[in-house]
C-alpha cells in the first residue's frame, strides 16, 4: 500500500469565507491577503494504491469554471493534477469525494478520471441536487449529469484499508476518510481542516452549512488524532499539507509530518 499527496490548481478566497469568526488580527499572523484582500488556497489531495486499485481522494478544480468564476477565485495552475496523473502512467479506478463543491470534485469529468467510479455520500448527492441560494455557488451544475457515481450512506468500509465516516457540517452530505497505512493512520477530513490554522475547534469556515455540527465532529476527530498519533491532511494549506497533533483537544499543538 502507498499514500501520496499530490496537489492540483491554486485558487484564492475571501478570508470572511475562510476564517469564519477569526479575526485578522489573528489569522494575519499565519496568512498573508493578496493585492485584493484574498487568501491563497492549495488543493492537497491523496492518490492510495493498495492491491493494485488506484483511489484518488478529492480531485480539485479541473477546466469547468467559466471567465467570471476564473477570475473571482483566482485560479493558477490548471491542469496540474491530470498532469501528474499522465507523467506517472497511473489510471485511477475510484475517486472518494468528501463532499462536491468545485474545489473538491472539479476533475472528475477530466480524460483521466473518466473511467472511475465515484463515491458520494447519499445526503451530498441529494444537496448537490437540490442547492439554495446559500449553497448554490459552491457547487458545479454541468457535474449535474455525472453518472457514475456510487452512493454510500453513513459509515463505510470502503476496502483498501480506507474507511468512510459521514460528518456533515461543512455540507449535510460532507466525509472524512480513515486510512490504515503501514501501521499509521491517515485521517482526510476534508473542509472541516482545510488548513493546519483551522485544527482550532472553532475556526469554522463561514462557508458551513452546519457550523455546530462542524464544531463537534471537529473535537471528536482532533480527540482521537492526539490519542492515536494519526497524521492529518490539510486540503486547502500550501505549508503544512500533512501533520500529527499534541496537546490538548482546544488547542492543539501541529506537528508538520511527511508522510512518503
Ligand atoms: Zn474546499
Amino acid at each position: 500500500m502507498s499514500v501520496l499527496v499530490l496537489s492540483d490548481a491554486t485558487f484564492v478566497l475571501d478570508p470572511g469565507a475562510y476564517f469564519g469568526i477569526v479575526p485578522r488580527e489573528i489569522w494575519s499572523r499565519q496568512f498573508q491577503a493578496d493585492e485584493r484582500g484574498k487568501v491563497r488556497l492549495s488543493t492537497n489531495l491523496l492518490l492510495v494504491e493498495s492491491g493494485g486499485v488506484h483511489t484518488l481522494i478529492d480531485t480539485g478544480i479541473g477546466p469547468w469554471m467559466g471567465e467570471k468564476m476564473l477570475g473571482i477565485y483566482g485560479v493558477q495552475g490548471l491542469g496540474t493534477l491530470t498532469g501528474r496523473l499522465r507523467s506517472m502512467g497511473v489510471r485511477i479506478d475510484r475517486v472518494l469525494l468528501s463532499h462536491m463543491h468545485f474545489d473538491h470534485a472539479g476533475n472528475i469529468y477530466s480524460e483521466e478520471l473518466i473511467h472511475s467510479t465515484v463515491v458520494v455520500q447519499r445526503r451530498e448527492r441529494y444537496a448537490f441536487s437540490r442547492t439554495n441560494e446559500l449553497t448554490r455557488g459552491s457547487y458545479l451544475s454541468h457535474l449535474a449529469s455525472v453518472r457514475r457515481v456510487s452512493v454510500i450512506e453513513g459509515s463505510s468500509n470502503l476496502g483498501g484499508g480506507i474507511r468512510a465516516v459521514h460528518t456533515g457540517g461543512h455540507t449535510v452530505g460532507h466525509q472524512a476518510f480513515f486510512i490504515e497505512s503501514g501501521g499509521r493512520e491517515i485521517i482526510y477530513a476534508g473542509d472541516l481542516f482545510p488548513s493546519s490554522f483551522h485544527v482550532r475547534p472553532g475556526y469554522i469556515t463561514a462557508i458551513d452549512v452546519e457550523p455546530l455540527v462542524s464544531l463537534t465532529v471537529k473535537k471528536k476527530i482532533i480527540r482521537h488524532a492526539i490519542r492515536r498519533g494519526s497524521i492529518m491532511v490539510f486540503n486547502h494549506d500550501p505549508s503544512t499539507p500533512t501533520a500529527v497533533l499534541t496537546g490538548d483537544e482546544e488547542r492543539p499543538k501541529v506537528e508538520a509530518v511527511s508522510i512518503e
